[in-house]
């Protein structure tokens, strides 16, 4: 199965993502975590991000379908997988479906702006692995300390209140476009985010075995 998970910065769709990967035991493809890689290791393609990131913009285009295109021509992507953050932009969904991969679906998480600004300031990322916590809805075992690797956690520098208002308005104007875009080829299914992640999930793996 090859999906696409949409929804506004922190609307959960890399929780949904992750979910759906196991049950399906294919891999979780997120862009943002390849780039805050890069960026981390400070090869040239992570400094290239930096600046946009940082500022709660988008990577240019090309560097971004170069990276997915790369990383979709791997081995473990064979069978399926979940691109979580990418397409982001029209041109974005274009060069995929110029490259002849065939989407079966895409999954729009939804969730009202109010929330995800309230949502935004809790949470929490692992420094070392890049997993994600919140700090209402998805705890370490230990308070600041990544369940999987023992890294610390850190709230992203894209998490502060003025540049989250950013990446939303980035979202309505370039990536809410997306929705029409893949309704029209018949493959949108919409689930409304729930105040629970475990009620969203529900939803959402309904959604994919429709
Ligand atoms: P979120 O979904 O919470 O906004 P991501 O981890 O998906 O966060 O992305 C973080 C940042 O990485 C984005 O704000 C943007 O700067 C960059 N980025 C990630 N994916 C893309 C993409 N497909 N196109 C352009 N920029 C991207
Ligand atoms: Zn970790």
């Amino acid at each position: 199965m090859k999906l696409i998970f949409l929804g506004a910065p922190g609307a959960g769709k890399g929780t949904q993502a992750e979910v759906v990967c196991k049950e399906l035991n294919i891999p979780a493809i997120s862009t943002g975590n390849i780039l805050r890689e890069a960026l981390k290791s400070g090869t040239e393609m992570g400094l290239k991000a930096k600046t946009y990131m940082e500022a709660g913009k988008l990577v240019p285009d090309d560097v971004v379908i170069g990276i997915i295109k790369d990383r979709l021509a791997e081995d473990d992507c064979k069978n399926g997988f979940v691109l979580d953050g990418f397409p982001r932009t029209i041109p974005q969904a274009e060069a995929l479906d110029a490259s002849g991969i065939v989407i079966d679906r895409v999954i729009d998480i939804e969730v009202p702006d109010e929330k995800i600004v309230a949502r935004m300031s809790g949470r929490r990322v692992c420094e070392q692995c890049g997993a994600s916590y919140h700090m209402l809805y998805k705890h370490p075992k230990v308070e600041g300390v990544c369940d999987s690797c023992g890294g610390t956690l850190v709230q992203r520098k894209d998490d502060h209140p003025d540049t989250v208002l950013d990446r939303l308005r980035v979202y309505h104007e370039q990536t809410e476009p997306l929705k029409a875009y893949y309704e029209k080829q018949g493959k949108l299914k919409i689930v409304e985010g729930q105040e629970e992640i475990a009620d969203t999930t529900a939803l959402t793996l309904k959604a994919v075995a429709e």
